[in-house]
C-alpha cells in the first residue's frame, strides 16, 4: 500500500509569487555566479532549498503579535511574555534573547570555556565551532560510527558514542573539558535525531565528572517528534512532555529560533537555575548584543517567537512537517537516487558520491549535482561536502570530507508536495544522464569561508 502523506494543517491565506526563469537565463545566471549556487540572486531560483533557517512561513498568529510589539527599551512586555513562554516550554527560569543562534554562542561561550579546553559534541554545528575557538577551545565529535554510513538504518543517528566520549573524559582528565554541547537534530550529520536514552546517558556521565551539559536546541521540536514517533515508551507522550525531559537532563542551551521556533530572525539563551551563570550572560549580552530585555531582537521579534515556540511543538504541525520530508526522500529512493537513510528532520541529503562516482572529491561532486539541479529545474540546493570542507590548514591541501551531500532542506510550511515533485523529477532525470556532469575546478578562493565566495569553473572548459 501506498504510504499516505499527512497534508498541510493549515489553508495559505497570502502568495508569493516564483517563476522558473528560461534554461538559457539560467545557464547565464550559473556561469555569472561562478558556478557557486550562493552567488545568485534568489529571482533567479524557482525552488530554494538552500537553507531552512529564518526562510520559514509564520502564522497569522505571529503575524497578528507583530501589532502587539512593545519597544520599550528595558522591560518590554514581549521579553515577559517570552520568557514565560521559555518557563512553560522547557521549564528554564533564565531567558536570554539574541538576535539568532551564533548571538547566543558568543555570550555564553566565552564564559564556559577556559584556554585549551575542550568542548564535546555529537557534531557540531559551524559557528558552534568557531565560537568554541575563537573563546580559546577546541572542539571534539563524537557521533556514533553509523552517522557516516547513509544506508544504514538507525533510528537516532544523531547519537553520541557515549563509551568513546568518556575514553576521552578520563584521558584528557575532567579538568579539560569545558561542556558538553548536545545538538539536537543533529543538522551536520543530516538533521539526525538524538534518543532520549542517549541524551539521558550522556548527561549521566557528565553529572559522574561535573561537566555542564548544554543543548544546540534549533531543531528541539523535530527531535522530539522523532522520539515520540520512534523511541519506545513515548508514544502516548505528547511533544512538550517530551521536549520538557529532553531539557531536564542539561543545564542550559543555545538556540536558533530561525528553525523550529518559525521566526525569520532571533535566537535565545536558556538557563536552567544557575542564576550567576544568567547574571554573568546577562553582563556580556548588553555590549555585544543589546539590552537584556531585547538582546538584539524588536519587541515585536520576540512576540513572533514566543508565538512560534509554542506553534512548534504542535504535533499536527510536526506530523506534516517531517512527512513532506519523507515524501521527497521516498520518492528519491523508490527511483534509485542515493540520499541519506532514512531522511532526518529539515532536509533529505543526496549522496553525490554514489551518484557520481566519477568525479573525485577535489572535482566536488556535491557541486556539480547542485549546479546540475539548478539548470535542470531551477532548485537551489547546497554542498555539504569537500568543497564546504576546505584546506588544510598547514599544507593548503584539499582535505576529503567522509561524505558529499548535496542538501536539499525544506524551509518550514512555504512549499507543498508538488514542488517536492519538481525537485524529486529533476533529480530522477538527472540520474539518467550522471555520467555526462563534469567535476569543478577553483578559479578564485578567499582564505576563509570559502563556500560562500568562491568562483569554480567546470573541469576541462
Ligand atoms: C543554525 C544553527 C546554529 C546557528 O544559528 P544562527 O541563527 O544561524 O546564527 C547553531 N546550531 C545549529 C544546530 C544550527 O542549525
Amino acid at each position: 500500500m501506498k504510504k499516505r502523506f499527512k497534508a498541510e494543517p493549515f489553508k495559505i491565506k497570502m502568495v508569493e509569487p516564483i517563476k522558473q526563469i528560461p534554461y538559457e537565463e539560467r545557464v547565464a545566471a550559473l556561469n555569472r555566479a561562478g558556478y557557486n549556487l550562493f552567488a545568485l540572486k534568489s529571482d533567479e531560483v524557482y525552488i530554494d532549498l538552500l537553507t531552512d533557517s529564518g526562510t520559514g512561513a509564520m502564522s497569522d498568529n505571529q503575524w497578528a503579535g507583530l501589532m502587539l510589539g512593545d519597544e520599550s527599551y528595558a522591560g518590554s512586555r514581549n521579553y515577559y511574555h517570552l520568557a514565560d513562554t521559555v518557563k512553560d516550554i522547557f521549564d528554564y527560569d533564565y531567558t536570554i534573547p539574541t538576535h539568532q543562534g551564533r548571538g547566543a554562542e558568543q555570550v555564553l561561550f566565552p564564559l564556559l570555556i577556559e584556554e585549551g579546553q575542550y568542548v564535546i559534541s555529537n557534531m557540531h554545528f559551524d559557528t558552534t565551532k568557531a565560537h568554541v575557538e575563537l573563546a580559546g577551545g577546541r572542539a571534539v565529535n563524537f557521533v556514533i560510527e553509523d552517522a557516516y554510513d547513509t544506508e544504514k538504518y538507525h533510528p537516532f543517528k544523531g547519537n553520541f558514542d557515549v563509551e568513546k566520549m568518556e575514553a576521552f573524559i578520563k584521558e584528557k582528565g575532567k579538568d579539560k573539558i569545558a561542556f558538553i554541547i548536545i545538538t539536537i537534530t543533529c543538522n551536520s550529520a543530516g538533521g539526525q535525531p538524538v534518543s532520549m536514552e542517549n541524551i539521558k546517558e550522556v548527561s549521566e556521565v557528565a553529572k559522574k565528572y561535573g561537566i555542564t551539559v548544554i543543548i544546540d536546541a534549533a531543531r528541539y521540536a523535530e527531535n522530539a517528534y522523532f522520539i515520540k514517533t520512534r523511541e519506545k515508551g513515548y508514544e502516548d507522550r505528547s511533544i512538550k512532555e517530551i521536549v520538557r525531559e529532553m531539557f531536564s537532563y542539561a543545564d542550559g542551551f543555545t538556540m536558533s529560533a530561525k528553525k523550529d521556533a518559525i521566526v525569520n530572525i532571533g535566537g535565545l539563551i536558556g538557563i536552567k537555575d544557575d542564576e550567576e551563570l544568567f547574571n554573568k550572560a546577562r553582563a556580556r549580552l548588553v555590549p555585544l548584543e543589546g539590552f537584556v530585555t531585547y538582546g538584539g531582537l524588536a519587541g515585536r521579534d520576540m512576540e513572533a517567537l514566543a508565538r512560534g515556540l509554542k506553534e512548534g511543538i504542535e504535533y499536527d504541525y510536526l506530523e506534516y512537517r517531517i512527512s513532506q520530508v519523507e515524501y521527497l526522500g521516498n520518492r528519491l529512493r523508490e527511483a534509485g537516487v542515493p540520499i541519506q537513510y532514512p531522511v532526518g528532520g529539515h532536509a533529505v541529503f543526496v549522496d553525490a558520491r554514489k551518484m557520481l562516482p566519477h568525479i573525485p572529491y577535489y572535482q566536488f561532486p556535491a557541486q556539480a549535482l547542485g549546479n546540475a539541479l539548478y539548470l535542470e529545474a531551477g532548485v537551489r540546493g547546497v554542498e555539504i561536502g569537500s568543497f564546504l570542507l576546505g584546506r588544510d590548514p598547514d599544507t593548503g591541501e584539499q582535505l576529503e570530507s567522509p561524505l558529499e551531500l548535496l542538501r536539499l532542506t525544506i524551509p518550514r510550511r512555504v512549499y507543498t508536495n508538488n514542488h517536492m515533485d519538481v525537485v524529486a523529477d529533476a533529480l530522477i532525470s538527472i540520474k539518467d544522464k550522471a555520467h555526462t556532469l563534469k567535476g569543478l575546478e577553483i578559479v578564485y578562493e578567499p582564505k576563509v569561508l570559502r563556500h560562500f565566495t568562491a568562483r569554480l569553473k567546470p573541469v576541462g572548459e
